[in-house]
């Protein structure tokens, strides 16, 4: 690939670190691509690299400088508040900016562009690796617990699912306080939720009825928030079952990525 010229407030970057996402599979699978998708396009949407360029308007004011290390938002939006999407603060489905390994080049290369919209200075004691996934898995996750559940401490959140996505979800809602109770089909993704803090009484055995288990557990009137991270027929009647026991508080969120469904 050759290394892309910035445009006026674009950053140019060496790449460090890419992550692998599920969307990659469904993109180099998927034959109704939407129409905006140019007909080649380097994949790769969770980035992070180093600053080696700069374009010709980013004013000094915006802080980047060469030799910065920074995460690459893949889908940062036009920004402008004429847009539809943007203005409704969804930048995500914004089809007029540059959608970094979403139907136009991302970061699966040795240097990208992204505009300096798109760009987080990375924190001191975060690895390349680890600002690279933030930026969809994490990002993700969180959007979902935080902005779509809106959980706050005093709830009791039933999480479905312990993928990438569902992991990180679980320690979201860890970290803002609430209690989790957590079910998957796979027990070694059950033994890690124990082995970060979830106690034993939280995990739903593998292959128990999630209903049986809440009825028998004295759960039912308890449950604030049902956080759907699978997203078949059976997770998400399962969800509605337990969100008309207590008529409360409900919310799904399924686990597709931000950057390709919102
Ligand atoms: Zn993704
Ligand atoms: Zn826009």
């Amino acid at each position: 690939m050759p290394v892309p010229e910035p445009h006026a407030t674009g950053l140019l970057v060496k790449l460090i670190a890419v992550g692998v996402c599920r969307s990659d599979h469904n993109l180099l699978t998927n034959e109704n691509q939407p129409a905006w998708f140019q007909d080649k396009f380097t994949l790769g949407h969770e980035g992070c690299g180093r600053i080696v360029g700069l374009g010709s308007k980013v004013p000094p004011s915006a802080g980047y400088k060469v030799g910065d290390v920074i995460a690459l938002l893949a889908v940062p939006g036009c920004g402008s508040q004429a847009c539809e999407e943007c203005a409704a603060d969804l930048a995500q489905l914004c089809t007029k900016a540059h959608r970094s390994g979403i139907g136009n080049d991302g970061f699966y290369a040795s240097h990208c562009v992204i505009d300096m919209r798109g760009a987080v200075h990375v924190p001191e004691g975060v690895s390349p690796s680890q600002a690279a996934v933030a930026t969809d898995a994490v990002t993700t996750a969180y959007h979902a617990i935080h902005r779509r559940g809106k959980v706050t401490s005093k709830d009791t959140v039933f999480l479905f699912g312990l993928g990438g996505l569902g992991f990180n979800a679980l320690q979201v809602i860890r970290a803002i306080g609430a209690r989790v109770l957590v079910s998957d089909v796979k027990q070694e993704n059950l033994n890690d939720a124990a082995k970060i803090g979830v106690s034993k009484a939280d995990i739903v055995p593998v292959g128990k009825s999630i209903r049986d288990w809440v009825d028998e557990n004295g759960w039912s009137d308890k449950i604030s928030i049902v956080a759907d991270f699978v997203g078949t027929e059976q997770t998400f009647s399962d969800a509605q079952h337990i969100g008309m026991l207590n008529d409360r508080r409900f919310d799904q969120s399924s686990h597709r990525c931000s950057s390709s469904s919102g």
